[in-house]
Parts: C-alpha cells; structure tokens; sequence
C-alpha cells in the first residue's frame, strides 16, 4: 500500500450471516432514522469489496489467470530481449504479493481510516500470498529473471517486510531486491533508478503506478495511460484487481484524503449519479 492510505463450515456460515445480517440491519437503521452514518456505515462500500475481495472464488480465479498469463508472456518477452543489464520484472508486494485484504477487513469492521494499525499487522507477518504469485516468481527465478519487489511501503517496514517474504519462501528476498520508497521518492524516480541498472522486462500491479505509466492523475489522464498503452497489457503490463482502495478511489475526490468519511461519501455519490454520457463529459472536462 501506499502511505497516504473453500469451504466455510456450517458454523462459520452461519456466523457469517449473523455479522452480514448484523451490519445490513445498522445501514438500514441509520438510514430510515436519517442520522449521519457511523464510519462503519459510512464504509459499507468497502465492506463490499474487501468481501469480494476474501470470499470470491472468481477473484482467485482471475489471480490465477493473471499470473498464468503473466508466465506465457515472459517467455514471448525473454525471446526479444538480449539486452546487457541483468533481466528483471518489477513486481509491487501489497495486494500484487501479499493479499491485505484481512487489514482491510478489520479496517472497515472497526471503522479506522489507514494508517492506523498498519505497521503492526505488516510486522506481523499476517496475510496469505495472493493465489499464483509464489510460482510465477518462482518461475522468473528459474527462467534467469531478477524479481524486484518495489512498494510505496514505509522504510521502517523493510525487516517486516523481508521477514515475511522469506517466511514465503520467495525468490531474490534481500536489500538489493526489496526497493521500500514511501513518500520520499515518487513512483516515476523509482522507475528511472531500476530502469537504469536493470533490463525490465515486465511490471506487476494493482495500481497504475506500479506499472510506470501513471502517477498522482485525475481520471482522464488515468484512462488516457491506459489507453496509450493498450497493446502492452497482458504483455509487459500485468494487472491484479484490487476494488478496496488505490488511486482510482482518491482521484475522483482529486486525492483530498483530509475529507471526512461522509464529504468523500458525497463526492462518490456524485459519480455513480451519472449516466454514461455525463460521465463521459465530465471526465473529458477535466484539466
Ligand atoms: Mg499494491
């Protein structure tokens, strides 16, 4: 993250139902009662997405088909590629390595905004490996491919973060190879510093940023990347869903993250209020 920001039991099933069934009734509550929302409430839009997130069995599905793609396309790129700076694919760790989605969840349930409680979950080792991840990385290790984990990540998060890479039995996990630059760097030195001393040959992320063509950017400038870079995705570019948080959240409330809970609920509200066309418009309106 950037610093800014199987089969259930029938007991756990029924737990489940109960904690859904208690946090639907609060909304509802709340809402007839017109009082301002709790942070709980005022998240249920996260709430949504950190469930997606942990229970969908189609987003394991989409991690793998993302990795099992990524692996067909670093052989087609290693085929083209005879540079003389060592081969390396940048790789971001949160929710591309490691899948933070149980910090997210307490994060919502609690109603605490980020980064509260983030150092210690990270420093705890917590969090599973995001479905396909080991073996593709895995596989750049064999195929004579360096693996740089570079993530917005605090320096003072760099033991924790070894720690748990190694704990996963990772490939290329020491000083050389985790690249933490927090706020003191932006994405885009990042990628002219790794660039510069190695031959990337493959970018992996759930944020734009992580793929070096975007950076702090309204939604126009965004979608423009992406466009720009069409041919490249699923190819150079290799994109992990993340509907929890990232940039494409804070740029429709032009990155104020001093807004209050309900301001950026109101802002969001705006946008899902438009049709395709005034979407259209109001984002080719933008500077
Ligand atoms: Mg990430």
């Amino acid at each position: 993250m950037i610093r800014a920001r199987g089969v259930a039991s029938g007991m756990g099933l029924l737990l489940l139902g109960f904690v859904l069934g208690s946090t639907i009734m609060s909304v509802v509550t709340a809402k007839d009662a017109g009082e301002e929302r709790s942070p709980v409430e005022c998240d249920h839009r996260s709430l949504t997405a950190v469930l997606w997130h942990r229970v969908a069995a189609e987003r394991r599905a989409l991690c793998y088909q993302t990795y099992a793609g990524a692996r067909r396309s670093l052989g087609d790129a290693l085929q083209m590629r005879a540079g003389q700076k060592p081969r390396a694919i940048m790789i971001d760790i949160d929710d591309t390595v490691i899948d933070t989605s149980e910090y997210q969840a307490q994060r919502v349930s609690s109603g605490i905004s980020y980064p509260a409680g983030w150092d210690n979950w990270v420093n705890s080792g917590s969090g599973a490996l995001v479905p396909g991840v080991k073996e593709f990385l895995l596989h750049c290790e064999s195929a004579g491919v360096e693996v740089l984990y570079v993530s917005g990540r605090s320096e003072s998060l760099m033991a924790g973060t070894a720690a748990k890479l190694k704990k996963e039995k990772l490939p290329f996990v020491d000083r050389e190879h985790i690249v933490l630059y927090d706020t003191k760097k932006t994405a885009g030195v990042v990628c002219s510093e790794l660039s510069a001393k190695y031959d990337i040959v493959m970018y992996v992320g759930d944020q734009l940023d992580d793929l070096c063509i975007g950076g702090m950017a309204n939604i126009k400038s965004r979608i423009s990347a992406v466009e720009g870079g069409r041919s490249m995705f699923g190819a150079t570019y290799i994109v992990l869903p993340n509907a929890m948080y990232g940039k494409w959240d804070a740029a429709m409330y032009s990155y104020d993250y001093g807004l209050s809970d309900i301001e950026k609920r109101k802002i969001r509200h705006f946008w899902a209020s438009l049709t395709d066309s005034k979407l259209l418009e109001e984002i080719c309106g933008q500077q």
